[in-house]
């Protein structure tokens, strides 16, 4: 196996002297050198082939023993330097303090094709930043990164990515619900990539130490890595630099809105600097159209990081952002400024998705009132949104109590009946606003809009169950599914339907909790 390595974060940026690993605070450096714990029997589970090809690996090389024995965590690879992150974040509103990369371990970034990738492991042991955990994962928490992470890059939302997906051979205790009925579980590592990790807590940790000097380092750092657009770092690339993240931000939180992607643990730790998604964790997949949906049982009491406030806490996210900045960029009233327009360019994003998604053209007037109504229905007739959205493609507007008829099939609801005059006159005033435009492609745009098949909670947690048992084929016909989450697939018709009824409560499939 040959890697093009080409490590950065480890190069330029300044690493924790002490080479031990036990729990501590760390100050004044990056990061702490720290090599993954061996595990004693590891297989591996599956292996991302697209991933595969963008690092610049083959079929062969993933089939190798040092493939595995690399990720695993069992061998370093030759001349790279592993290590764990130094961050803070808030947690549920609450500033946290340190936290760090307390189960990630960083292998390496390398370079395929003009593109840098950095490498690196989840659940390969402790470090530093571990706190009073085991740095461990389970076998359930990682088939959900593994294959949420790769299904979310195949819809086209920007994201961090999986390479592969090993079973550690060892055990690992956890109270999955917190309720203490603590029992061993299998336990797992899943190796992801993107072209860095570095999260909004990176900057505010220093700018919670006031250790100004190493918070402008990493911004210097960041900008010339992975903003090289924004030129030489000064006030004005930096204040460009947050425009830019802000933009990315919202981008991302616009796309989980698209396709019913609900995060669940939107702390700014779990906050990539560039914009993609990261930390799969108790996330889940909206069904029943429902704002105040989430599957984090958690943040079950407060409901912060519920389904229809992503946005809002995005944008909440970006003020802390922005305030980690402040002593560098000293200029309050531009920051201020930048912020509110972010406001704006949220809900001018979010109605633009709202439109696309109805396949309505920028010029259809009043759109909010028809988008606000929609979703009240939606919400109120239990509605489930991806077959909703799918299936309004080959809506015609002659045809409006056929369609009715159809997305009887699609509710949750026990008094959809109750609905249906509520649906005759939305479809109607969309009926109107169609007849307003001539779009031949309608029915195309939508569908490469709104996806014919997600990750369903319930579908992971078939995976799940069957990995368990070592059959692994779960894992596969989903992976393969959802790498083309638009197309037509009728060989797995079956996924596009309801959830199941038995899935409604069960654990794994609507309860979550951060215990992974
Ligand atoms: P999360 O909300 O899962 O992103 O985790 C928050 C913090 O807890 C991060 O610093 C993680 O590295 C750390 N953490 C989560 N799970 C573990 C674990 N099993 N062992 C060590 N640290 C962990
Ligand atoms: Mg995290």
């Amino acid at each position: 196996m040959k890697l093009n390595i080409k490590d950065t974060f480890n190069k330029k940026l300044d690493i924790d002297p002490i080479a031990e690993n036990y729990v501590r605070q760390v100050s004044g450096a990056f990061m702490s050198l720290v090599a993954p714990t061996p595990v004693t029997n590891p297989s591996l589970i599956h292996v991302s082939d697209e991933m595969l090809k963008e690092l610049g690996l083959s079929q062969e090389d993933a089939k190798s023993e040092e493939f595995l024995e690399v990720l695993s965590g069992n061998k370093i690879y030759p001349d790279t330097q592993p290590f764990a992150m130094c961050y803070g974040g808030h947690q549920f509103g609450s500033w946290a303090g340190q936290l760090g990369d307390g189960r990630a371990i960083n292998l390496f970034e390398l370079n395929h094709e003009g593109k840098q990738w950095a490498v690196q492991l989840k659940g390969a042991g402790k470090t530093p930043y571990s706190r009073t955990a085991d740095g461990l994962a389970v076998l359930r928490s990682s088939v959900r990164e593994y294959l949420c992470s790769e299904a979310m890059y195949h819809l086209g939302v920007p994201t961090t990515r999986a390479l592969s997906l090993v079973l550690s051979g060892e055990k690992v205790l956890r109270d999955m619900l917190y309720n203490g009925n603590a029992a061993y579980e299998k336990g797992a590592i899943v190796s992801r990539t993107a072209p860095s990790f570095i999260r909004f807590g990176n900057f505010q940790i220093f700018a919670a130490r006031q250790d100004h000097e190493n918070l402008q380092k990493l911004l210097d750092y960041t900008i010339e890595h992975f903003y090289t657009e924004l030129g030489t770092p000064s006030k004005e690339t930096y204040l460009a630099f947050l425009q830019e993240v802000s933009s990315r931000t919202i981008e991302m939180v616009v796309h989980w809105e698209r396709v019913g992607f609900v995060h669940g643990v939107m702390n700014t730790d779990n906050m990539s600097i560039l914009g993609l998604t990261i930390d799969y964790g108790p996330y889940g997949w909206v069904e029943d159209y429902d704002p105040n949906w989430t599957p984090n049982t958690t943040d079950a009491s407060q409901s912060r990081y519920k389904f229809g406030t992503q946005g809002e806490v995005a944008i909440w996210n970006l003020y802390q952002l922005a305030n980690a900045f402040v002593p560098i960029i000293n200029d309050i009233p531009a920051l201020e400024k930048l912020l509110e327009g972010v406001q704006n360019e949220y809900h001018q994003k979010h109605q633009e998705m709202m439109l696309k998604k109805l396949g309505l053209s920028e010029s259809t007037p009043n759109p909010s009132v028809l988008i606000k109504d929609l979703k009240k229905l939606l919400y109120n007739s239990e509605m489930d949104m991806t077959l909703f959205f799918r299936t309004l493609s080959s809506f015609e507007p002659n045809k409006i109590s056929e369609f009715i008829e159809q997305i009887t099939e699609f509710t949750y609801s026990e008094n959809f009946e109750n609905y249906k005059p509520k649906w005759n006159t939305w479809l109607t005033f969309y009926a109107d606003q169609l007849a307003l435009q001539t779009n031949n492609n309608r029915a195309i745009e939508m569908n490469a809009t709104n996806p014919k098949y997600v990750l369903r909670n319930y579908m992971a947690q078939l995976a799940i169950d069957a990995a368990d048992n070592a059959d692994y084929s779960l894992i596969e016909e989903l992976y393969t599914m959802l790498k083309k989450p638009y197309e037509e697939q009728p060989a797995m018709e079956k996924y596009f339907a309801k959830r199941p009824d038995w899935a409604k409560h069960k654990v794994g499939c609507s309860q979550l909790s951060c215990s992974s």
